[in-house]
């Protein structure tokens, strides 16, 4: 197969992504009030509504109709005010009613939008993209919702005894319906995406609203967050569609990203040979990075859906929407916004700090006790030094920074400071003068010894003047040296190159 960065050239590629979500943060399930946690014991969180026995009926969980409202009013959608649930059959054993209750025509939250940030090569792949260049050459691309509807999840099934948890080589199937009657939104975009990039970039984009909703805790290893991806491909400029696959539950970014450019080379390569893409459903094997046929697609008629006669048609209230806007909190793009306005912060590290609710409680905790040109640093510490702790706190993080600001630690010492001060509550202040690592930062002290190094140096003071600028790193050594590792390198730096290129 011919790479992909060669295909998108002669062909265009067209992506529509069907992404479920588990509201993994309510306490209960959707029609019945069965706790809701997958890590109970198996088959002890049901009761009759939920395992589909004759005369249970179903009650509407409003908290989770809460959350897809919101979830509607954060990505632009229109709420819609009358809507039904409906029966979709089949059969299956990890749905013991024989059909699942979801949305029919009219879904909760219709045709709303996500905007996605195409910079770079990506931006080059668009070149039909009418929007208005930034000036970083980027274009925003709104990437239209189709609908929201809410859905229940089915049982979980483990297939045990084959290979990749297959269903086809297994020698048992367990059933856990711990999970059935899980609420779960179901949104479906338009085929709005153009590449692999796009679709990746869409699911991080959707999965940090979703997370900064606080709606549910958005695993995609664990499956709380799914994402179906639909593609075909055209010759560009073409504007007719080609017949699409599907691959079903691509469970990580990367899988998504790399199962969408597959089948995109794949239906390249069977369209050059005159051959025909046939519509079907395939599996993404990561470990032989290939897809291969599930199913041929079954239509829609194929399910009989009707109306569910147990559920009431939904009137929701203006009096309801409103309240559930008052609960959308900051979104991750508001606040990256923000980040730059107030702090100063470059866009991609506010972007990153925004991202994840939870760490930009924390940047926005420790910068609120630092000056303000610390705060970047504060940011930098968060990025870069954070990842690998385990409990360290704002105020320490702010602590630190502060020290760094001010050249009296490197980013290494800090680093090792950061694993001393990790699951205590010390200060890494205190600890750093403990440890006597705090580095001098008076100019007239690290003068002195400059002047010292360069008396002893004058063979790399030459080689300095005669251009070798990289002799300086030399320099810096024989300074920390002389200091014991007391002054900082960086004002060492400064201060030799000042002092050289005033002599030369
Ligand atoms: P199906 O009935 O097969 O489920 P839908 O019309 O419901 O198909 O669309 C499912 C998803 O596939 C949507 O995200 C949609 O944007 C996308 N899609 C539809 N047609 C195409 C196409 N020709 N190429 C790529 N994606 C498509
Ligand atoms: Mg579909
Ligand atoms: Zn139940």
């Amino acid at each position: 197969m011919r790479p992909l960065k060669e295909v998108l050239r002669d062909w265009e590629a067209v992506i529509g992504l069907e992404v479920h979500t588990e509201l993994t943060t309510l306490q209960t399930k959707m029609f019945c009030d069965c706790h809701l946690s997958h890590d109970d014991p198996p088959n002890t969180n049901v009761c009759p509504v939920c395992l589909g026995m004759p005369g249970a009926l179903p009650v509407p969980n409003e908290k989770a109709i809460e959350s897809i409202v919101m979830a509607g009013l954060a990505t632009g959608c229109q709420i819609q005010r009358r809507s039904l649930f409906y029966r979709k059959h089949y059969f299956y054993p990890d749905m013991s009613k024989n059909f699942q209750t979801t949305q029919g025509p009219v879904a909760f939250c219709m045709h709303g939008h996500l905007d996605l940030e195409v910079a770079g090569e990506g931006a080059a792949e668009r070149p039909d993209c009418t929007m208005e260049k930034a000036a970083d050459g980027s274009y925003v691309v709104p990437i239209r919702i189709l609908r929201i509807h809410m859905e229940e999840d089915a049982a979980k099934m483990v297939h045990v005894g084959g290979t990749e948890g297959r269903i086809t080589s297994a020698s048992e199937s367990l059933i856990d319906y711990n999970r059935c009657g899980t609420p779960l939104i179901e949104l479906v975009t338009e085929p709005d995406l153009r590449t692999p990039e796009e679709a990746r970039l869409f699911m991080e984009r959707l999965r940090q609203t979703f997370l900064a909703l606080g709606i549910s805790d958005c695993s995609l290893e664990s499956g709380s967050m799914r994402c179906d991806g639909n593609v075909s491909i055209r010759r560009r400029g073409s504007r007719d569609f080609g017949t699409k696959t599907e691959m079903k539950n691509l469970n990580s970014f990367k899988a998504l990203h790399d199962a969408l450019a597959y089948e995109i080379c794949r239906q390249a390569e069977l369209l050059e040979a005159g051959d025909v893409v046939r519509q079907e459903t395939r599996h993404w094997e990561p470990s032989k990075r290939r897809t291969v046929v599930m199913r041929v697609k079954e239509t829609a008629d194929d399910y009989r859906m009707y109306p569910d006669p147990d559920l009431a048609p939904f009137d929701l209230s203006d009096e309801f929407i409103e309240r559930c806007r008052t609960r959308i909190p900051e979104l991750p793009l508001d606040k990256r916004d923000r980040f730059v306005a107030t702090y100063g912060l470059r866009r991609t590290d506010a972007a990153q700090l925004a991202a994840d609710p939870m760490t930009a409680a924390f940047f926005e905790e420790a910068a609120r006790t630092v000056a303000t040109e610390v705060v970047p640093t504060v940011a930098n510490v968060i990025i870069n030094l954070l990842p690998a702790t385990k409990k360290v706190m704002p105020a320490q993080v702010a602590s630190l920074a502060e020290l760094l600001a001010s050249d009296a630690l490197t980013f290494a010492q800090a680093r090792e400071v950061l694993e001393l001060v990790d699951g205590t509550t010390d200060d890494p202040q205190r600890v750093i003068d403990e440890r006597g690592m705090r580095q001098s930062t008076d100019a007239d002290a690290l003068a002195a010894t400059v002047e010292e190094v360069l008396a002893a140096c004058a063979d790399q003071v030459r080689q300095y003047r005669e251009g070798n600028r990289k002799v300086v790193g030399f320099l810096v050594g024989q300074c920390m040296r002389a200091s014991k590792g007391s002054g900082n390198p960086k004002l060492f730096s400064r201060i030799l190159r000042e002092r050289l290129t005033r002599e030369g």
